[in-house]
């Protein structure tokens, strides 16, 4: 059994908006994007950090940095382990670090459809069965983060094409106040990537169909050709 001294390391990561791989939670491991080599961080589907919650240990497959929950964040404060300590010392360490399920605010329980949760009954009643139902509702949670970081998304490019930008960023600022959490720079991101999948790439040609306008990478490209065809001329003159 774990000593309760010590902060819950799921609790660790999220507070530190390690990225999860939604599909690992609520298993003995759940896989994160590695904070120390980042070796994950523009690879979809590729999560190298591997946290044993039960253990409160964690682990990378690739830079094979590995340690407890000390170490991790004492890396991701970057704090000396015994600094860390003192730190805890002086927090009451016990209630410094719960698991992110428990640490959802009333009005983003409401979100995901749970009016209010009792967690400290629900551990009385039966261990096992709230340790199952705080991993269901994370997940859920998560669930409901990437929707609309998806949604932000589909606004942020509908907004570029139709040239209302800043009201866009503007509305999802507004909305990652509401439900707080991060939208923007994921959006941005993702928008300013050259990586996309099939679908993704569908959907934005046809958000540009209805729009009117050419899918920006195309008129990129058209540009692009344009530039050098000039280019060439020149060159021949
Ligand atoms: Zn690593």
């Amino acid at each position: 059994m774990q000593t309760t001294i010590l902060p819950n390391i799921l609790g660790v990561a999220e507070q530190y908006n390690l990225e999860a791989d939604r599909k690992t939670i609520g298993k003995k491991e759940t896989r994160f994007k590695c904070p120390f080599c980042h070796a994950d961080a523009n690879k979809s589907r590729k999560y190298f950090l591997s946290i044993n919650e039960g253990k409160n240990v964690f682990k990378c497959w690739s830079c094979q940095e590995s340690g407890g929950v000390l170490r991790l964040i004492s890396f991701l404060e970057n704090k000396s382990e015994q600094e860390v300590i003192e730190q805890l010392r002086e927090s009451n360490g016990f209630n410094y670090q719960k698991h992110p399920a428990e640490r959802l605010t009333r009005s983003q329980l409401k979100m995901i459809g749970y009016e209010k949760i009792d967690w400290i009954k629900n551990r009385e009643y039966d261990v096992e069965m709230y340790k199952h139902f705080r991993n269901y509702v994370y997940q859920k949670w998560l669930n409901f983060v990437e929707y609309k970081q998806d949604f932000a998304y589909q606004q942020l490019y509908i907004g570029l094409l139709s040239g209302k930008f800043q009201q866009t960023v503007k509305q999802i600022e507004k909305d990652e106040k509401e439900l707080n959490i991060s939208l923007l720079d994921k959006a941005i991101k993702k928008l300013s990537s050259a990586e996309r999948c099939v679908e993704e790439l569908e959907g934005e040609e046809f958000i540009a169909s209805v729009c009117n306008r050419k899918h920006p990478f195309y008129e990129n490209i058209d540009n692009l050709i344009a530039a050098l065809e000039l280019k060439t001329k020149k060159e021949r003159i």
